[in-house]
């Protein structure tokens, strides 16, 4: 059932079996693995079905160094960012998992093979379970063959798109599920700990209004993304001083996005057949494939890099103004079909904000927060272009004609403990202090972007029979500031580790030192590939939920 905690007749104290702490892919998947089972439930969700800016800003903090805005980069509402994500959906690969003499602190505690049947389960989650796939990349037939680089340089992996979105798919089974109790509108302030801090008591609870209780369990789990479970672990300080889970000062360190920035332009004579494999506006159905131009294991290998993908975007010829109106209605019916004005505005405010100048744009992405009588004049007067565009993509050609492309890199960032979060002495309207983001990048993600942006663009222009242009901040000592933004993909925080020394969560995403404390999502990856995160967060979830109810089973049988 989903209940109101802004709601009178809501009880203030709850007493359960499993409390999870955050609605969106990670919590709801942990959540949906109790459906009908004997374990009691009751997941804490801080915002309500729909966006509300009150809650938002329940996300505002502050940065310094490369650009994170905590506030614009993630979503506070049932359903979580998925709410706003681009559904590319991919697996990590076997070497991405592994210990890599040239990264440091590389290599996760749980290996590819131990998480692929996770993996196949996670894509029922994701409603793609139709495409089989192997080792970081989805099998499904390509539509258009991708170009033919040098394997040992370039390779291709293949994403899925999906178009679940996890708030609204699974909203109304957790409505008619009476072992599980949603609890809109109420905020974890602390986890509450006995004296040794070796087991949570209880999870106090507030609103926005006032209202304050706890919700106590015999297991937790943290499930707020990339940025908030470790904020939340750090304001749990009334016993544990420096923050449940911190004795060693981990908590918040190795912060990572994936770093994206232009790399060069390249100018080509066969633009329609380079671009039309790459093409998202071609994909057709409700999860189509894609491929992504990425680096080789053996080119990581050799010549001791991250790992990346690029993605060329046309820029040759101007957008015609009604195809930018097509493209634009499209991403908004996408990402909020029968969303209220509040969420619209809340949603396009974040997309805008994750943009950022010149060409590179997120995924899937609108451009300009107006109304939908606006656009659909803005496509009565660009009718003609429209046309011109049918006809384009009926013979599967892109929809413009471009003469060259913007080579965009989307890169694996090195795990870094300086690269970290704090609390900062701000403090949101719960009373609770916000957040502090310091993003830092190493000479080894610098060094990836140079030499990957060499091997990308020498095969992209023998391939693409052209020319590559490099971006003046690539070359060495060029004193031309690095033109690097993040991607919304929060991850690290809480690195799992199989020594409390080198992590916070153990292989079983068990806080080290925490009996019943469990943490769920992309603050728990030691690395990240350059995969989108979300359906290793399931993966992992789907995992963990097992793990979940093995231990509770074993309990139950103890205590008849
Ligand atoms: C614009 C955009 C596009 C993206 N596109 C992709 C993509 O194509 N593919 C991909 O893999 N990933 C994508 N991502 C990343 C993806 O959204 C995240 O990986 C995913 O949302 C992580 O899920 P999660 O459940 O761990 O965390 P979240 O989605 O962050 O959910 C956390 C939940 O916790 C709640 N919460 C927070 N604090 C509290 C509190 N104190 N008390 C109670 N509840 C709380 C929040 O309201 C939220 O519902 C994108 C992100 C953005 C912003």
């Amino acid at each position: 059932m989903i209940l109101d905690y802004l709601d009178g007749n809501c009880p203030s104290d709850i007493e359960t079996d499993l409390c999870i702490i955050g609605a969106g892919a990670a919590g709801i998947c942990i959540a949906r693995a109790f459906m009908g089972t004997r374990v009691n439930v009751c997941l804490i969700e801080s915002g309500g079905l729909h966006g509300e800016a009150a809650t938002q800003s329940l996300y505002a903090g502050t940065y310094d160094g490369l650009p994170v805005d905590p506030a614009n980069s993630r979503m506070r509402a049932f359903g979580g960012s998925c709410n706003l994500w681009g559904g590319g959906c991919i697996a990590l690969g076997v070497q991405d998992m592994q210990p890599r003499e040239w990264v440091p602190h590389s290599g996760w505690p749980v290996s590819y093979q131990e998480l692929e049947p996770y993996y196949l389960r996670a894509r029922t989650y994701c409603g793609i379970e139709s495409h089989a796939f192997t080792n970081g990349t989805f099998t499904t037939r390509l539509k258009h063959p991708p170009l033919a680089f040098d394997p040992a340089k370039l390779t291709h992996q293949t994403f899925i798109r999906t178009s679940t979105f996890f708030g609204s798919s699974y909203r109304h089974e957790l409505e008619a599920a009476t072992n599980i109790q949603v609890l809109l509108h109420a905020n974890l302030l602390e986890l509450i700990t006995p004296a040794n801090a070796s087991a949570v008591s209880g999870a106090r609870i507030g609103t926005l209004a006032g209202k304050h209780g706890e919700v106590r369990a015999r297991y937790y789990v943290l499930a707020c993304g990339g940025i908030e479970n470790a904020r939340l672990l750090l304001l749990s300080d009334s016993t544990a001083q420096s923050g449940l889970g911190n004795e060693r000062d981990l908590v918040g360190r190795y912060f990572m996005d994936h770093p994206r920035g232009k790399l060069g332009t390249l100018f080509t004579d066969i633009p329609d057949r380079l671009m039309r494999p790459y093409d998202r506006e071609l994909g057709r159905g409700p999860a189509p494939p894609f491929p992504e131009i990425c680096l080789s294991d053996q080119a990581q290998r050799e010549h001791r890099l991250l790992n990346g993908r690029v993605r060329p975007f046309p820029v040759g010829g101007q957008t015609p103004k009604g195809v930018q109106a097509v493209r634009d209605l499209r991403a908004r019916w996408r990402k909020h079909p029968n969303a209220r004005s509040e969420t619209q505005d809340l949603e396009e405010r974040i997309c805008a904000s994750l943009d950022y100048p010149g060409s590179v744009r997120q995924d899937n992405m609108s451009r300009t927060p107006e109304g939908t009588g606006k656009l659909a004049l803005r496509m009565g007067l660009g009718a003609g272009d429209i046309a011109k565009a049918m006809g384009r993509r009926l013979s599967h050609k892109p929809a413009v004609r471009s003469q060259h492309f913007d080579v965009v890199g989307y890169f694996e960032q090195a795990p870094n403990p300086d690269s970290r979060i704090t609390l900062s002495q701000e403090r949101d309207a719960l009373d609770q202090r916000k957040v502090h983001v310091q993003w830092k990048l190493t000479d080894l993600d610098m060094y990836t972007y140079r030499e990957a942006g060499k091997l990308f663009g020498q095969e992209l222009a023998r391939v693409g029979r052209g020319r590559f242009e490099p971006e003046p901040w690539l070359r060495a000592n060029s004193g031309v500031s690095p033109n690097i933004v993040g991607t919304a993909h929060h991850m690290g925080t809480t690195r799992m580790a199989e020594h409390a020394a080198d992590g916070v969560v153990d292989p079983q995403c068990r806080v080290h030192g925490v009996d019943n404390l469990y943490v769920a999502g992309s603050s728990v990856f030691p690395t990240a590939g350059w995969a989108f995160p979300t359906f290793s967060v399931i993966a992992l979830s789907m995992r963990l939920a097992d793990h979940l109810n093995n231990r509770m089973h074993d309990l139950m049988m103890f205590i008849g």
